[in-house]
């Protein structure tokens, strides 16, 4: 029979399996008994809503067979198994465990590295095999099929026969080379340890023939004689990772998990264990990636965590368990309270499942408030990850619910610290009497710096906010105050300073007439600026709508474009402006054209698009002659 050749990209896996030089080769034992878990779960979920299945939980199992004269280790499941067609794409092809994508993403030379951080799944096996056959039934089917390999030059699936519903994956271990013994795979005690090792937390016995001390039959009671039988012995505890007590699990276990569970090559940035006992009794293990997904701002993105009912998988990606702006975390709840003879679609809608998300999203948020405390660097590691999703939660629907734990958690930039500080260390830093939080948003600190606006507040050593995410302005805004001061912006409307309150300025009216009648529709109004010290202008927006709003809405698809009011400040003590005053006296014109200068001036240094740009140029080469 012609063999059927591997998809390319299969094939350089494999090339990549059978030719490794990786050390921990034994992780292929890991690889199949997952698997075999995998498919386990499948039927397992199937018989909780099916009772043609006709299986308990209890029926499940895992078997490792041992031939040493064949050489051959056997992990036999009573799980799902495959039909024709799924034995062609599963084990033909690799792009569905996808590991494949992120061995190009890390390049060639760190190989062996996803070897030992994710293991490549089946094909792992060729580490230690030279060829492999996989006899498979399919629940529901009556034919059951053998696809057999021995590497890359292809494979050949054929017709066969097995007793039940499950799958056989039958290594022939190589030959042991000068370097590397892989007979030694084929002893009973290797693979003991293995599995405590690496496959403990299987929820499925994972059973072996394993040598037991007996009494000898007929053996004096008085006097007993043992002997050694080989018994069928299940190996590994059953009790899975979130099972477990936090103090009994090491960090490494814990990132093990994930990397598994997340397909990362980092280590998680926060382990978060819950565990409730009550009217809903349930268990928790949730991770925070330390890198945003690539596809994390995108549509493809999935949230959710795994689903369990008291140890069976329920839901891969159960994304009622976490609320949008939690979409980041990752991570397995188990509850055996859930009712499972409904199908996945109402159990989204569970009251028990909204009690359990709600207190998730509690734990979660109280864990990030610890982690604020205990390890700032990493806090703000987090924060440059996933900062836009805590403010995405305040201004979200319902965000109010959680407002007092989320402002918390918020960071922005301090004008007088010059890095990231949080609200509570603001308000704690405040000298009595200010009456307002300042802020100003902008692209970045160096830009908002540089407004002519900070002057004055730099001066009296007001600390100021830097808002340089698109949306914090308005998440300050949905919140409105803290500790009971309002959020102020330094570029628009009074900044209750206080003492400049009663200082009597000249209102200059006839001047701020004469630049609102030349600059017409442009500007809602001229006025005398109070907080310009040595610049001559600057555009406030008002109350309300800002020049930040402004350019993050200009990202939407609008037939109306939402636009901020623009009031052209002015310093009259400064000389330029106090040219175009008396130049209004003596030449109109030239009064007009400082104004519309002006006017330019201040749309720029707040970062707004000019009107007409070249018009400008040719009005500063005008005064240049
Ligand atoms: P992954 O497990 O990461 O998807 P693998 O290469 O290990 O990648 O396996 C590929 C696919 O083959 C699995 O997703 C599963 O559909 C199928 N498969 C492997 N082993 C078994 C098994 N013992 N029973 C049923 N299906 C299996």
């Amino acid at each position: 029979m012609a063999k059927k050749q591997f998809k390319a990209e299969s094939k350089r896996l494999l090339d990549l399996m059978i030719n490794s030089i990786y050390t921990h080769k034994e992780i292929f034992l890991r690889e199949i008994i997952s698997n075999a878990s995998d498919a386990i779960d499948k039927l397992c979920y199937l018989s909780l809503t099916d009772d043609k299945v006709g299986m308990n939980r209890s029926d499940f199992f895992i078997e490792i067979t041992v031939d040493k004269d064949a050489r051959t280790i056997t992990v036999t499941d009573n799980g799902i198994g495959m039909d024709r067609d799924e034995l062609e794409n599963n084990l033909g092809v690799i792009a569905a465990s996808g590991s494949y994508k992120f061995r190009q993403e890390a390049g060639e030379s760190e190989d062996v590295d996803i070897i030992g951080q994710f293991g490549v799944g089946f094909y792992s096996a060729f580490m230690v095999s030279d060829s492999i056959s996989v006899v498979t039934k399919k629940y529901g089917a009556e034919q059951a099929y053998r696809w057999e390999s021995s590497g890359a030059d292809g494979y050949t699936v054929t017709e066969c026969e097995r007793g039940g519903v499950g799958t056989d994956v039958v290594m022939h271990i190589k030959e042991d080379t000068e370097d590397e013994k892989y007979g030694e795979f084929l002893d009973n005690y290797k693979l003991y340890s293995l599995i405590k090792k690496y496959s403990d937390y299987i929820r499925y016995p994972i059973r072996m023939l394993t040598p037991v001390q007996k009494e000898k039959e007929g053996s004096d009671p008085e006097k007993p004689e043992y002997e050694m039988v080989d018994e069928l012995t299940t190996i590994n505890s059953m009790v899975p990772l979130w099972q477990r007590k936090r103090s009994e699990v090491t960090d490494e276990e814990y990132a093990k998990f994930y990397q598994e569970l997340a397909r990362d090559f980092d280590k998680p940035q926060r382990v978060i264990t819950v565990s409730v006992e009550g009217s809903i009794t349930y268990r928790a293990l949730m991770f925070v990636p330390s890198r945003k997904p690539m596809n994390y701002n995108t549509e493809d993105f999935e949230k959710g965590l795994q689903l369990y009912s008291a140890g069976v998988m329920i839901m891969d990606k159960c994304d009622a368990l976490l609320p949008d702006y939690l979409r980041f975390v990752r991570g397995v709840v188990d509850s055996p309270d859930l009712s499972l003879n409904i199908s996945r679609e109402l159990l989204q809608h569970d009251r028990q499942l909204k009690v359990i998300a709600k207190n998730l999203e509690k734990k979660i948020l109280a864990d990030l408030g610890k982690f604020m405390k205990d390890d700032r660097e990493g806090y703000e590691k987090f924060y440059a990850n996933y900062g836009r999703s805590v403010g995405y939660g305040v201004v979200s629907e319902g965000g109010e619910a959680r407002r007092e734990e989320l402002q918390e958690l918020l960071m922005f930039y301090s004008s007088t610290e010059k890095k990231l500080t949080s609200l509570r260390e603001y308000a704690d830093r405040m000298p009595e009497g200010q009456k307002c939080i300042y802020y100003a948003a902008g692209e970045s600190a160096a830009q908002i710096d540089a407004l002519p606006q900070t002057e004055l507040l730099k001066d009296r050593n007001y600390e100021v906010l830097y808002l340089t995410g698109e949306a914090d302005e308005f998440v300050l805004q949905s919140l409105q105050k803290y500790a009971d001061k309002p959020f102020r912006s330094i570029v628009d409307g009074d900044l209750e300073l206080g003492d400049t309150d009663g200082e009597v300025l000249d209102e200059k009216s006839d001047l701020m007439k004469f630049v609102k009648e030349t600059l017409g529709d442009k500007i809602k109004e001229a006025k005398v600026s109070r907080r310009l010290k040595t610049h001559p202008a600057c555009m406030s927006a008002g109350e309300g709508f800002s020049f930040e709003m402004e350019k993050y809405f200009k990202n939407f698809d609008m037939s109306q474009p939402m636009k901020a009011d623009r009031i052209l400040e002015l310093n009259t003590k400064h000389p330029s402006v106090m040219a175009m005053e008396t130049a209004l006296l003596t030449d109109r014109a030239k009064a007009e054209l400082y104004a519309k200068i002006l006017y330019n001036q201040a749309l720029l240094i707040a970062g707004l698009p000019l009107d007409d740009p070249s018009a400008y140029t040719d009005m500063v080469a005008e005064l240049m002659k």
